[in-house]
């Protein structure tokens, strides 16, 4: 019985913890807020029939222990006949019996109780449709993993698969069919891992395996398994049998990475490994992508021959105060910054992912005023200093999931995921004010420049053109309204930054 309780209570544990758990990473991870009040209604529905329980449990025992009491105070009577003595015994025993039956059925409530908390808490975390992980229990994991990595320097690995040309294959073959292959795909990948690694839907047609105490060597094994494993699946359909391929990105967590900063680099590998061909793996090694041969080798000198630009391990975030000290000589790698290309991709990959899951990207634009007239005043070297630590401001104002990149013409892109328009206002002005009360000492001269900004949050059927083409139109209101200051755009009206922190202030007050 204490055993069971014990379980009970671990199970309770654990659901009560899932909750907590699960508010830090809705904090870290921008988590749908709908889902925690499951967990709790559930917690609260199990505690309150223990409660009724052990209330009947107390009642009862309450009964027995009067009713021992009475037998007992018969017993110690003088001068019991043989015949009273037998008679208390019997009932004695009669008790104990109606007592263990009682408390055996209280027992197999509290198992039921147990199952279904156990069952209950299996269902939040499990994928609908193909029986993994769920995207919120890959949260879970990938942050525990990250926790142990932070404390002890245990490694671990992370795979990302995305299945080939699926939509074709929809079209081709028809939704229900593509579920169908969508489920067996996920059972051939899970079977190809081991039992410790955690295989999980990411989203849509994208898995992810976290393969905890995993080096990358290890990581690019099974990922090499996998792939070959799924590409000689057959899944029977009515009329055929059907074969799809799948894509592959590793990645190990590196010092002074975060996890959004790991899932970038496995994204990044995955996309390298879709612009290679397809039905191929490669791997993010912190420095440059490399292709995964079939028999699971990386060659160390070959690179992939991707359009992307692999993305640094980011080294830990500068002190605020640094984006004051002009940069000289060769600039150190900024924080998420990337080329044009990698950007159109990633804000791409962003809409899309909003459509199906959630959060909403927002852009914005930085532009540095009067800059060819800065260039024709101060000479190209001095220009160049201007446009590195532009670069160094921005670099320091992005959290680790934004991601930034030179547009041209002095002008910078960022990409933020999930910012609101206050964030936005925010970014833009702080980044606004800070550039504007530096002063950069350069060649005994004293160098002052401003930049303006604009900003613009996603609308449901943009795509990546029709949001920068938004945002460009915002800077250009920007521009002509004198330099200087941020433009927001909302989707429906444009708001001048300083207005809108004024606006702020007053309502906040
Ligand atoms: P790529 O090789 O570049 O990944 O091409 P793709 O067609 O797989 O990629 P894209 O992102 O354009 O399309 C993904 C498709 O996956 C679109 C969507 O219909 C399909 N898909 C996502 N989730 C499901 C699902 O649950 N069931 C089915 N049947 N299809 C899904
Ligand atoms: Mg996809
Ligand atoms: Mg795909």
């Amino acid at each position: 019985m204490l055993q069971l309780i014990a379980d009970l209570s671990f199970a309770l544990v654990m659901s009560s913890s899932g909750v907590g758990t699960g508010w830090l990473l809705n904090r870290a991870l921008v988590r749908k807020p709908a889902e925690l009040p499951e967990e709790q209604r559930l917690a609260k529905e199990v505690l309150g029939r223990l409660k009724e329980l052990a209330g009947h449990m107390a009642a009862n025992v309450g009964k027995h222990t009067s009713r021992v009491e009475e037998i007992n105070q018969e017993l110690t009577g003088e001068g019991q006949e043989p015949e009273g003595v037998i008679s208390a015994v019997a009932r004695l025993i009669e008790a104990n019996q109606s007592m263990t039956s009682q408390l055996s059925s209280v027992e197999d409530k509290l198992h039921e109780q147990a199952r279904m908390v156990e069952m209950k808490a299996a269902e939040a975390r499990t994928d609908v449709l193909t029986g993994l992980a769920n995207r919120r229990a890959f949260d879970d994991k990938i942050a525990t993993c990250y926790a142990e990595f932070q404390e002890s320097r245990r490694p671990f690995s992370l795979i990302l698969g995305d299945i080939d040309h699926f939509k074709k294959f929809n079209d081709t073959h028809g939704h229900q069919t593509g579920d169908e292959v969508l489920k067996g795909t996920a059972r051939v990948l899970k079977a190809s891992t081991r039992e410790s690694d955690f295989a999980a839907r990411y989203g849509g047609e994208e898995m992810a395996v976290v393969l905890p105490g995993s080096k990358a060597e290890e990581a690019i094994r099974y990922l090499e398994r996998g792939r070959q494993a799924i590409e000689s699946a057959r899944f029977r359909s009515p009329t055929s049998e059907l074969k799809v391929t799948m894509s592959f990105g590793v990645a190990e967590i590196a010092s002074g990475e975060d996890v959004p900063g790991l899932i970038r680099r496995a994204d990044a590998a995955l996309y390298a490994s879709k612009q290679a061909g397809r039905n191929r793996g490669c791997w993010h090694d912190g420095k440059e992508i490399r292709p995964i041969a079939r028999s699971g080798e990386v060659k160390p000198s070959e690179k992939v021959e991707a359009v992307v630009k692999p993305q640094p391990v980011p080294q830990p975030a500068p002190a605020a105060a640094a984006a004051r000290d002009v940069p000289q000589g060769e600039p150190q790698s900024p924080i998420g910054i990337c080329t044009m290309s990698e950007f159109n991709v990633s804000l791409g990959r962003r809409l899309a992912e909003w459509r199906r899951r959630g959060t909403a990207p927002a852009i914005m634009l930085m532009r540095i005023d009067n800059f060819p007239s800065l260039a024709t005043r101060f000479g190209k070297e001095i220009a160049d200093l201007v446009l590195r630590s532009a670069i160094q401001f921005l670099s320091a104002s992005i959290r680790a999931m934004d991601l930034g990149s030179e547009y041209g013409d002095a002008t910078f892109a960022m990409l933020l995921p999930g910012a609101n328009t206050t964030e936005l206002i925010r970014v833009a002005e702080r980044l606004r004010q800070a550039v504007a009360c530096c002063t950069l000492p350069i060649n005994g001269q004293s160098v002052q420049f401003t930049v303006s900004l604009a900003a613009a949050t996603a609308l449901p059927t943009d795509s990546p053109e029709d949001m920068l083409a938004r945002v460009e139109k915002t800077l250009e209101q920007a521009t002509a309204a004198g330099g200087n200051c941020s433009y927001m755009h909302n989707g429906r009206e444009v708001e001048a930054g300083q207005a809108a922190l004024d606006r702020l202030r007053t309502t906040t007050v």
